[in-house]
């Protein structure tokens, strides 16, 4: 059977994620920071709902702990924006971003991958994957049409979390991958977004089980297709 972790799981693209791993029959370990609020996740049933909030080195810690299962795909799909921590709209521009909300968003959105991939590291092996859920904002070509230095550098810094996860992990067998998973209709994207949840995750969870080890350390899209660095 197929153990798949999943974090920011009680909401949004999470959620989906957890509800067609559940679907296609894995066992789910679903990370959120507040289970006993995550009606609609405990409504899915996942094998463990386990306390964690991504952007405290302490929380990714005691919940890598409370794992012993050999993990087969880790998602780190937990995300926010400037906005939601707390950032007035229209202060989120490189000529007046605050450093230290921005270094928040840093930890949040980026170097979590890292610290979530090295609290699991026991668990993961010779064919494991990680799933890093990044943005196209966070690419060097996309981001610079984008005014918002919080996000689009997080997701930039998670981005070289996966090259270098990828490199250091290649001798162990275990593919990092990191993707866009397009416009969403969720919570953070908005109602007037492109794709629905199922399409973005159906598109990234039928990309991964495609993937070879020689794809490890790529930028895809939620379909499959390569997106530009
Ligand atoms: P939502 O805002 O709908 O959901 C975000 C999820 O992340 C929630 O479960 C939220 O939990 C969780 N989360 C936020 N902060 C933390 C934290 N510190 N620790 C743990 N969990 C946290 O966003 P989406 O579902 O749309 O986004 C999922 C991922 O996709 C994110 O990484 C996002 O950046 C990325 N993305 C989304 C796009 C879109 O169009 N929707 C486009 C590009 C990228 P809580 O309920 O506790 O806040």
């Amino acid at each position: 059977m197929t153990t798949t972790v999943v974090t920011g799981a009680n909401r949004g693209l999470g959620l989906e994620f957890v509800r067609q791993c559940l679907d296609r029959g894995d066992e789910v370990i679903a990370g959120c920071r507040n289970p006993a609020e995550a009606t609609d996740l405990m409504a899915l049933g996942p094998a463990k709902i386990l306390s964690l909030d991504v952007g405290h080195e302490e929380s990714i810690e005691q919940f890598a702990a409370a794992i012993d299962d050999h993990v087969d795909v880790l998602i780190n799909n937990a995300g926010t924006s400037a906005t939601n921590l707390g950032l007035e709209p229209g202060s989120a521009g490189v000529l007046n971003a605050p450093v230290d909300l921005t270094l928040d968003l840093i930890r949040i959105n980026g170097l979590s991958a890292a610290s979530m991939t090295r609290g699991l590291l026991d668990c993961l092996g010779e064919g494991s994957q990680v799933a890093n859920i990044t943005s196209q904002i966070g690419s060097m070509v996309v981001g610079a049409r984008f005014d918002d230095l919080p996000y689009s550098t997080s997701k930039a810094v998670m981005n070289m979390v996966t090259v270098q996860l990828a490199s250091q992990l290649r001798d162990k067998g275990i593919s990092v991958v990191a993707f866009h998973p397009g416009w969403v209709r969720t919570d953070m994207g908005g109602p007037q977004a492109d794709i629905s949840t199922e399409e973005s995750a159906g598109g990234i969870l039928s990309t991964l089980e495609q993937l070879g080890p020689e794809d490890s350390g790529s930028f895809l899209r939620w379909d499959g297709s390569t997106h530009p660095w």
